[in-house]
C-alpha cells in the first residue's frame, strides 16, 4: 500500500488532491463532517471550467454550468457603472453541489475512500511534525495531512505557533455573507445582468445582483459586523433599484463567510499542507476561490507524488513556489485594491469612482503607470482623506515586483521566514 495520506474536509482542491494522489497509489482517506446528500450550498458560483480542461481533469457536466461574463461595478452611491473590460472572459456560474458530486465521484473513481459525516479536529503533532488526526472516530495516523476544511479548519487552527501558518482570519479579511435567489416577477432591468456594488447601501460591503430568467441572485455581504437589519436594507435598496426582485425566495437563503485576503505566507510544514479556504487561496477582491482551489489541489498532488523524504517542509515548499509563481502578482495587486477600498468612507469611496480614479483597471486587477495615479490623486484632491489613501495605494503597488522577486524559490527556513514577515506588511 502507497503512503497515507489524509485530506480533511471534502473541499473542491482537497478532492481534487484526493483523486490524483490515489491516482498514483497513495492511499487516500477524505473525511468530511457533512453528509454525501448535503453536500454544498443550494447556488451557482463563478468558476473557469477551462481550467478542468488544462488539468486534465473530467469537465463538470454543460448543463451544471450557466454562462457568466464578467462582473460590472457600481459606485458606492450606485450612479456609476464601471463596465468590466473582460466581459468577454470565457467563464462561468457552476451549480455548487453538482460541481462537488462531480469531484466526489473523480475522487472515489480513482480510488480515494470518503468518510461522510465524521467531523475532523486537531492535528496530531510529534517532534514538530505532523504525524495524524484527531476525529471524531479516533486518532488516525498518516504521512500527509492535507487541510481542505475551509477558512475556519480546526486543523490549522490547532497547528503550533512555531509553523509560522496564521491561525485566524481577521474581520477585515473576513467578507460575512447572505446569498438567495428571489423569484423575478418582471421583465425591466435597470443594470447589467451581472452588477456588484462596493459600499452598498453604506456598509463597507461586496454586493451583487444577477438577474436571470427566472430569478434575481442577491448577495448581501459585510466586512465586519453583519446582522439581519443589514441584510433586509441591502435587499430593499436593491429592489428600489430592480423593480423584478419579489419577495419569494427560490433557492439559498444562507448566511455564510468567504476569506478576502491575500493568501497565507506560508501553508506547508512537515507532514501538513493547506489547500483553498484553509490557505486563503482566493481572488482577494472578490473571495472566488472554487478555481483556484481545484488548480491549487492538482499542483499539490503533483509535488507530492514525487516528493522524496517523507513530506517535508522542504519537499511540499515546491508546492508554495508553484502556487506563488502563478497567482502572486495578481494576489498582491487585488489586495491593495481591496485595502484602498476598506480604507475609504462611503463618501470618499464614491468620489474615487464618480472622478474615475477606479476605474475597469484597478477592479481587473491591471497596473496602473505612477503618472496615472498622479494624475488621477488631482482629481480628488478635493474630497478629503482620498489623497493619503491613494498615496498607500501607490506605494503598495510599488512594491508588488520587489516582493515577488523576493520569494525563495528553494527552502531555507530563515529566508522563508523573512520573506513571510515582509509579505505580512505588505
Ligand atoms: C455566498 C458565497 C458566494 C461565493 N461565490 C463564489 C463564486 O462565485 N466563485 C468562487 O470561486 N467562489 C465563491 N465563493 C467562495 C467559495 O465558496 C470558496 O472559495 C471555495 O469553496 C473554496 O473553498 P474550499 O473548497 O477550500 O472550502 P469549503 O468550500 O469551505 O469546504 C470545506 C469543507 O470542509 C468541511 N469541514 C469543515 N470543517 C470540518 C470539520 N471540522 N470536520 C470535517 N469536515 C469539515 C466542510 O463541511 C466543507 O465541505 C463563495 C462563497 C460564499 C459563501
Amino acid at each position: 500500500m502507497g503512503k497515507k495520506v489524509i485530506v480533511a474536509g471534502a473541499g473542491h482542491g482537497g478532492l481534487v488532491a484526493a483523486a490524483l494522489l490515489s491516482r498514483e497509489g497513495f492511499d487516500v482517506t477524505v473525511f468530511e463532517k457533512q453528509k454525501r446528500m448535503d453536500m454544498g450550498y443550494d447556488w451557482n458560483d463563478c468558476m473557469n471550467p477551462a481550467a478542468f480542461d488544462r488539468l486534465e481533469i473530467p469537465r463538470p457536466a454543460d448543463e451544471d454550468l450557466l454562462p457568466f461574463s464578467g462582473m460590472n461595478y457600481l459606485s458606492p452611491d450606485c450612479s456609476r457603472i464601471v463596465f468590466d473590460h473582460r466581459n468577454n472572459k470565457v467563464s462561468s456560474l457552476g451549480e455548487r453541489k453538482a460541481i462537488l458530486r462531480h469531484l466526489i465521484a473523480f475522487a472515489e473513481q480513482n480510488g480515494a475512500k470518503l468518510r461522510f459525516g465524521v467531523t475532523v479536529g486537531q492535528a496530531v503533532v510529534e517532534e514538530n511534525r505532523v504525524v495524524g488526526l484527531e476525529t471524531s472516530e479516533g486518532q488516525i495516523a498518516c504521512d500527509l495531512l492535507i487541510d481542505a476544511c475551509g477558512m475556519d479548519s480546526p486543523v490549522r487552527q490547532s497547528l503550533p505557533e512555531s509553523f509560522g501558518i496564521l491561525w485566524q482570519f481577521a474581520d477585515r479579511d473576513t467578507l460575512y455573507t447572505y446569498r438567495a435567489f428571489y423569484e423575478r416577477t418582471n421583465r425591466n432591468r435597470s443594470f447589467p445582468k451581472f452588477t456588484c456594488c462596493f459600499y452598498h447601501n453604506g456598509v463597507p460591503s461586496l454586493d451583487w445582483m444577477i438577474t436571470e430568467e427566472d430569478y434575481v441572485d442577491v448577495l448581501i455581504t459585510s466586512f465586519g459586523s453583519f446582522n439581519d437589519e443589514i441584510i433586509d436594507a441591502g435587499v430593499e435598496d436593491f429592489r428600489r433599484l430592480h423593480s423584478g426582485i419579489g419577495t419569494k425566495i427560490v433557492r439559498g437563503g444562507q448566511k455564510s463567510k468567504i476569506p478576502v485576503r491575500r493568501t497565507l505566507p506560508v501553508f506547508v510544514a512537515d507532514g501538513y499542507a493547506a489547500v483553498g479556504d484553509s490557505a486563503a487561496m482566493v481572488e482577494p477582491l472578490s473571495g472566488s476561490g472554487i478555481t483556484r482551489s481545484v488548480e491549487a489541489g492538482a499542483i499539490l498532488a503533483q509535488v507530492a507524488a514525487k516528493a522524496q523524504n517523507n513530506f517535508t517542509k522542504a519537499d511540499l515548499w515546491e508546492y508554495e513556489t508553484l502556487y506563488f509563481e502563478k497567482w502572486l502578482k495578481g494576489i498582491l495587486r487585488d489586495d491593495a485594491t481591496r485595502m484602498l477600498m476598506l480604507s475609504m468612507t462611503f463618501d470618499q469611496l464614491n468620489a474615487m469612482f464618480l472622478k474615475k480614479v477606479i476605474t475597469a483597471k484597478e477592479l481587473c486587477g491591471d497596473e496602473t503607470p505612477p503618472h496615472d495615479m498622479r494624475n488621477k490623486a488631482l482629481g480628488v484632491l478635493s474630497t478629503p482623506g482620498v489623497v493619503s489613501g491613494l498615496l498607500h495605494y501607490s506605494a503598495r503597488m510599488n512594491k508588488v515586483d520587489k516582493l515577488c522577486e523576493q520569494f525563495p524559490r528553494e527552502y531555507d527556513e530563515k529566508k522563508v521566514r523573512r520573506w513571510a514577515n515582509t509579505y505580512a506588511r505588505f
